[in-house]
């Protein structure tokens, strides 16, 4: 299986995941069609040939090419019912068999099985993904407040974990935003401090595990350098890092282009 990252931050997100028999998906579209058919190019692929784009949630980093994008190439696009209440209006005009509300249980494109999660956010419904073949397992999540025991269960011993590493918990506190929204985003519905990623990779990680990616770092509240060392002291301290790459995923731009 194939892993990149086109968008990952604050600003906008979008992940790319292909199998070695020729399914792809995206998963979230927060940047504009536009630009991703320019990172896909960059990457030698193509829109044209995408199985599926994957939501997790509604918020405008994650939706803003959707509409554009999956009308264009007449593509499907998952969601749950809670992000479908959500983002209906705001995506245009898409054929219903477009429209999918992800099923109850895990499903499949082709070759990829597909299940997903709850997630801890001030969002509708909101989900992680997991993506496996017969022989390899891709797990992204981002935009949770806290790691629970489901979480880590679904995530454990992944080939490759994408995984929210948005703030250092001293810069959010120290940085120039409200109250209120350092009060959500250091909530359990807001997002994960490189601390808290840290420390739920340590139970997340097995024995078949080769990458990890930070993903969705805030421009304001986060360095690449830092979040990089925080996890990187964590997963030593926990005698985990020989076999692992660490990867931190470029807040625009493709990066951390894997094949595992
Ligand atoms: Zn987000
Ligand atoms: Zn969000």
């Amino acid at each position: 299986m194939k892993f990149c990252s086109l968008a990952s931050s604050s600003s906008g997100n979008s992940y790319y995941i292909s199998t070695d028999d020729g399914i792809s998906v995206l998963v979230d579209v927060g940047v504009s069609a536009k630009n991703i058919e320019q990172l896909l190019a960059d990457i030698g692929q193509t829109a044209a040939t995408l199985s599926a784009l994957l939501i997790t949630h509604e918020h405008q980093d994650h939706i803003k090419g959707i509409g554009t994008l999956a009308r264009r190439y007449h593509l499907p696009v998952y969601a749950t019912e809670g992000t479908w209440a959500a983002i209906d209006a705001k995506v245009g005009n898409l054929a219903e068999t477009q429209k999918v509300r992800l099923p109850k249980s895990s499903f499949v494109l082709g070759n990829l099985t597909i299940d997903y999660l709850a997630t801890k956010h001030d969002a509708n419904e909101p989900v992680a993904y997991i993506l496996q073949d017969k022989e390899q397992k891709i797990s992204l999540l981002t935009d949770t407040g806290v790691l629970n025991s489901e979480m880590i269960g679904k995530l454990y011993n992944s080939d490759l974990i994408a995984i929210e590493a948005n703030h250092d918990e001293t810069m959010l506190f120290h940085g120039r935003y409200s109250y209120p929204l350092k009060k959500r985003i250091s909530s359990d519905y807001g997002h994960l401090s490189n601390r808290a990623c840290g420390q739920g990779l340590l139970e997340m990680i097995g024995a078949k595990t080769r990458h990890v990616v930070l993903t969705h770092l805030s421009r304001e509240n986060n360095l690449p350098s830092l979040a990089h060392q925080c996890v990187k002291n964590t997963l030593l301290a926990g005698h985990l890092t020989g076999s692992i790459k660490l990867w931190v995923a470029d807040a625009l731009g493709a990066s951390a282009n894997i094949q595992i």
